[in-house]
């Protein structure tokens, strides 16, 4: 039987969570063994024709992008959006709250009409995504998890709950009685709670969950003296594409 043919694509992003890849090489590198990697450019100058499974990073921010993931998609049997860029447009929708015509001037100046620019869209703005990886940079576990499920023919778990429930699960000491301010009651889980495992408060980078338990995540900020607005402001790092579709509460 011949073996999965695998391709990675990069769009506007960082290339944080290609090197992510870097800290799981060995779980990483069974899992190679089992398909073909067709298309990497980072590694290799190959191309090929068509893939079973596609892995895309990087947010869709210029017209030649929108081209480009269309003609992917076409070619692809499955198409995976791996860390937040991909997913909502990340850290990268923060242009989108401004003109975007000052956004080019600022980045580009003079030399902005070289430079055709849109706002950063998630690919599902522009194609249909199968399955997502969040994170900034993407989770590893949750990684291994899809890519593994989808070479073995199997459907991926998809998580939908807070940070908050899987730091109570590790029976971690809760960082808002510290002082900090934590976004996991409202960031959508799968990292296992990292940052409040190690001491640090979660950041929003996964997104918002889909279902926010509105009443519980406002009370929970708000005991512990943090505002609504400070919360919503603070996930737009991560969220600027997600926070109007999916946060309405406490305003
Ligand atoms: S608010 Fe932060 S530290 Fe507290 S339980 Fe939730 S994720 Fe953990
Ligand atoms: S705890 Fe929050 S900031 Fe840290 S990896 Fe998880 S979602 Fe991202």
């Amino acid at each position: 039987m011949s073996k999965p043919k695998v391709a990675f694509f990069d769009f506007t992003g960082c290339e944080g969570c290609q090197l992510n890849k870097l800290n799981f090489e060995n779980e990483l590198l069974d899992l190679l063994e089992l398909v073909d990697i067709v298309e990497f450019r980072e590694a290799m100058d190959d191309k090929a024709e068509e893939y079973d499974i596609a892995f895309i990073e990087g947010s869709i921010s210029s017209p030649s992008c929108v081209e480009r993931i269309h003609d992917i998609r076409r070619r692809s049997k499955i198409l995976v959006a791996l860390g937040q860029c991909a997913v909502s447009g990340g850290i990268n929708a923060i242009k989108n709250l401004h003109p975007m015509d000052e956004v080019q001037e600022t980045v580009y100046g003079k030399d902005k009409y070289l430079f055709p620019s849109i706002p950063a869209q998630p690919v599902s703005a522009i194609v249909k995504v199968d399955y997502e990886v969040r994170g900034c940079p993407m989770s590893a576990p949750e990684y291994l998890h899809v890519f593994k499920s989808l070479v073995l023919g199997r459907k991926p778990e998809v998580i939908d709950h807070s940070v908050c429930v899987e730091c109570k699960l590790r029976e971690n000491e809760c960082v808002l009685d510290k002082g900090m301010f934590c976004l996991g009651p409202i960031t959508r889980g799968g990292c296992g709670a990292i940052c409040p495992t190690n001491g640090q408060y979660c950041i929003g980078c996964r997104g918002p969950v889909s279902n926010i338990n509105k009443n519980g995540a406002v009370e929970m900020l708000k005991k512990h003296g943090f505002s609504v607005n400070e919360a919503l402001k603070r996930m737009k790092m991560f969220s600027a594409n997600e926070l109007d579709k999916k946060i309405e509460w406490g305003r």
